[in-house]
């Protein structure tokens, strides 16, 4: 075999030119060390080729995959590059060098590259110049995609063609290749049982792009999927809007059954609802118009309401009624008796779950899909979701973060001390106890009622002492809602425990009493109802128990332990370091499954996202399931966006010393930014602290600023700055995401700091410390910004600024990988503030 070394010469001359070639002479040509990170100012990088001459005649160099892809994906990720190669079946080097050219074309914004491989079939050493990145190399890929998934893409091919189905359905259609790419791409993974990743930009049409697969493979195929989401908003536009228009687009799909099951807590319980209407009437509320109108809007509702859906009500309705108070009488776990309820026959939530296993397709959100994984029950009532083929899980970003949360454990102070002592109240002087358990104690265990009040006093103290120190140690530094768990809390905790342990006793006394009643007599009824109520406590109880148990027991290296506050209530939490084992169990529950999102890569690589889910630890055989995509963007970010970054921005200090002259110099530039270009302007900040420091100097000039938590929560701000009501809206993390500002609703975004998450954060600091920046930090806070980023182009026809006001970009080594996780094409412009202003001006006049 004749081995022939060869080299793919890259060349980066400048920001503005490039040079690619090839050499057979490998002695003139020196393999550098590959920067850990893509880095302009290398300069030169030579990538080793090997060709065997006999099997591949082509005159093309063959490049090594190992040393490419540690071009391509900097963080060590191959998989996309040995899936393309897999693909698409073609000799190796071919495939790889041609990978190579696109992905140096996208990252330069070069095109001519492309221009020189059609027209001459080999490379020389050229200069290429600045040029604008075509659809060329795009376009030959989605060929290649069309001949290696043949028939199937015909039927695709069939709805989403320009004179295909949805064409018909949907006015103003157009074919958008990338939402057939993302079509073929899940077609593909349903076909070859994969664990599919498919990152897919804003305005793809993503949602429609995986249903009609899916719905084919369900209805052809009788197989059933469900689909989870972190919003209840996607959930809703999946179920009212898309599904519909997907089912008229493949036809054929009346037998199928779609469901949207919600958690327990957005539905109505009718058995607290009847009670409730009942103590109304018997304690004489009908004479205060207030309770009046309740009771009325509570009757015509429950006449109404087909699925007992909080959320159903509308608008209209809330401003009359306080739709909070429906909060104490939708359905909980410890108050529900199941098949022993009076209403077990209407019951809204047995009647959706019921319809939720008898789905074809089923659409959840995380927790709940997550939840019922790790208390999945082979046990009638227990188990809500349908045995599936396939898994889609949508907003795939926020997953590995639902999933911590979800696996992990809670004691929220105020549920925690409410219920406890709403289980007994003992009044000494009547010696009459009320609460929960009053029913039980009232007929025979009142010595219990005693105890259990005794205890639940002392968990409400000893709660209240650890609370109380951290409360003075902490909550004194603005903008920290977070504080590591400690050692010397580990007394008090172990005296909660015991708390919790007596109560759990008195419960399994009442239990065991219970039940040799129930064996013992005839007319049981009531006291299976008080059994089912008291097992509904105990397991309650039980979950507190463990989670002080492993706040004190867990060992750190698997378990991070914190105390938080929100909304000024303070909690207690445990978070497992490690998901790996249950998400690989989740997965192998399914044949395929989809993973989406518009933020998943970083600089082309997954393995952020992997990592997180634990995936890049698979064994090989396992990790033969996983496949990777990126779908080539909609929008021409070149034309339709700038990346605006101010040279003389002051540097962030967190100090009181700092921080003051930061936070004059951001407000500043806000006051003649929204003085001079009157354009729907959305400031991004990422705390409170920042935001009101400056809403407290830009609100002097008379400006009309909506802002989140003063003028309402996220949504409402949204609304009115949606609206009419002002030109500048200010917000905080969650306005990053899920909110959809198109046209002329948003022009200009302001990222004011890039969204690092809180160093000082326990479970931060703790993954951070665990696996470094660059893998934990760094990546996260690329996805968030790719999301606020994301919030800007919604439409072919949009134009805007994003302007980000953080220096860091311009000062830190990892400035380099902000920047190259920009849309596609979209231009970055530094430029001291004066000129970024005139830039902004020219750009709106354009
Ligand atoms: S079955 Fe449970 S949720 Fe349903 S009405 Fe009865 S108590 Fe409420």
């Amino acid at each position: 075999m004749n081995c022939i070394d060869e080299f793919v010469v890259v060349n980066f001359l400048s920001d503005d030119e490039i040079e690619i070639g090839t050499t057979k002479r490998a002695d003139r040509v020196h393999i550098l060390d590959l920067p850990a990170h893509f880095d302009r100012a290398s300069s030169f990088l030579a990538v080793r080729s090997r060709r065997e001459e006999k099997r591949l005649p082509s005159k093309l160099p063959i490049v090594d995959i190992s040393l490419l892809s540690v071009f391509i994906f900097p963080t060590g990720e191959s998989a996309i590059l040995k899936e393309y190669i897999d693909d698409f079946s073609i000799s190796n080097g071919e495939n790889a060098l041609e990978y190579l050219i696109t992905h140096v074309s996208k990252k330069s914004g070069f095109d001519r590259i492309e221009e020189l491989w059609e027209r001459e079939g080999r490379f020389e050493s050229k200069i290429i110049s600045n040029a604008l990145l075509t659809r060329a190399s795009v376009t030959r890929i989605e060929e290649k995609e069309n001949k290696v998934m043949g028939k199937r893409v015909t039927k695709l091919s069939n709805v989403f063609g320009d004179n295909g189905t949805l064409s018909q359905i949907l006015k103003g259609y157009e074919a958008r290749m990338p939402q057939m790419d993302m079509a073929g791409c899940v077609s593909d993974a349903l076909v070859n049982d994969r664990v599919q990743f498919i990152e897919a930009d804003t305005g793809t049409g993503k949602s429609i792009g995986y249903l009609v697969p899916l719905l084919l493979a369900i209805r052809d195929n009788d197989s059933k999927a469900i689909i989870s989401t972190k919003t209840k908003v996607l959930q809703d536009q999946l179920i009212d809007k898309d599904i519909p228009i997907v089912k008229d687009a493949i036809g054929n799909t009346s037998n199928l059954k779609i469901h949207l099951l919600k958690g327990r807590s957005n539905y109505l319980c009718l058995l607290k609802a009847m009670n409730s209407m009942n103590e109304g009437r018997q304690i004489g509320l009908e004479g205060d118009v207030s309770s009046q109108m309740w009771l009325a809007f509570l009757e015509r509702w429950l006449s109404d309401t087909k699925d007992g859906d909080i959320q159903s009500i509308n608008e209209r309705a809330r401003d009359y009624i306080d739709v909070n108070k429906l909060r104490f009488l939708t359905s909980s776990k410890e108050d529900c008796i199941g098949r022993y309820c009076p209403f077990k026959d209407r019951c809204f939530l047995l009647k959706e779950r019921q319809e939720a296993r008898n789905s074809d397709l089923l659409v959840v959100n995380h927790s709940l899909l997550l939840s019922e994984h790790v208390m999945r029950s082979d046990t009638d009532d227990l188990c809500i979701l349908p045995p599936a083929d396939y898994l889609v899980v949508d907003e795939a970003h926020r997953f590995a973060d639902v999933a911590m949360s979800t696996l992990g454990h809670d004691i929220s102070y105020k549920e925690s001390k409410n219920f406890i002592n709403s289980l007994a109240i003992f009044d000494e002087k009547t010696g009459r106890s009320k609460g929960i358990m009053s029913e039980c104690f009232l007929s025979i265990f009142g010595k219990d009622a005693k105890k259990l009040t005794r205890e639940s006093e002392r968990f409400d103290t000893v709660l209240k002492r650890i609370l109380e120190r951290e409360d003075t140690l902490f909550r004194g530094i603005e903008g920290e809602n977070t504080a590591p768990w400690k050692v010397q809390y580990n007394d008090m905790a172990e005296e909660l425990e015991l708390t919790l342990k007596e109560c759990i006793d008195i419960m399994i006394n009442i239990e065991g009493k219970l039940d040799d009643k129930i064996e013992n007599e005839v007319n049981t009824e009531n006291d299976v109802v008080l059994l089912l109520r008291v097992k509904n406590v105990i397991e309650k109880l039980d979950n507190w128990a463990e989670c002080l148990h492993l706040l004190i027991n867990g060992e750190d290296n698997v378990w991070v332990k914190y105390i938080e506050w929100r909304e000024g209530e303070p909690s207690l939490h445990i978070r497992k370091i490690d998901i790996a084992e249950d998400i690989s169990d989740i997965f192998d529950s399914y044949r395929s499954v989809i993973l989406t999102s518009a933020t998943l890569n970083i600089n082309s690589s997954f393995s952020f996202v992997t990592s997180q889910l634990g995936l890049d630890r698979w064994e090989e055989d396992r990790k033969a399931r996983l496949g990777f995509s990126i779908l080539p963007p909609v929008f021409n970010y070149s034309k339709q966006a700038l990346f605006l970054i101010p040279s003389d921005i002051e540097e962030y200090h967190y100090e009181e010393w700092g921080y003051e002259r930061y936070i004059t110099s951001i407000s500043r530039i806000l006051t003649s930014l929204i003085s001079k270009v009157h354009r729907k302007t959305l400031v991004l900040f990422t705390s409170y602290r920042d935001m009101n420091a400056v809403l407290s100097n830009v609100e002097n000039e008379g400006y009309n600023i909506s802002v989140q938590g003063k003028d309402g929560n996220a949504q409402e701000v949204i609304a009115k700055f949606r609206g009419t009501g002002s030109n500048v809206a200010f917000g905080v993390k969650s306005l990053w995401e899920g909110i959809d500002l198109p046209g002329s609703s948003l022009e200009i975004l302001i990222i004011v700091k890039l969204p690092f998450d809180n160093p000082r954060n326990p479970l931060t600091n703790k993954l951070n410390s665990l696996k470094g920046f660059g893998n934990y930090m760094l990546p996260r806070m690329i996805l968030d910004l790719k999301q606020g980023i994301g919030r800007l182009i919604r439409k072919l026809d949009d134009k805007g600024i994003v302007l980000c006001l953080d220096n860091r970009v311009l000062k830190k080594s990892y400035g380099n990988v902000v920047i190259h996780s920009l849309p596609e094409g979209m231009g970055v412009k530094v430029a001291r503030w004066k000129k970024c202003l005139r830039t902004i001006e020219d750009f709106f006049k354009e």
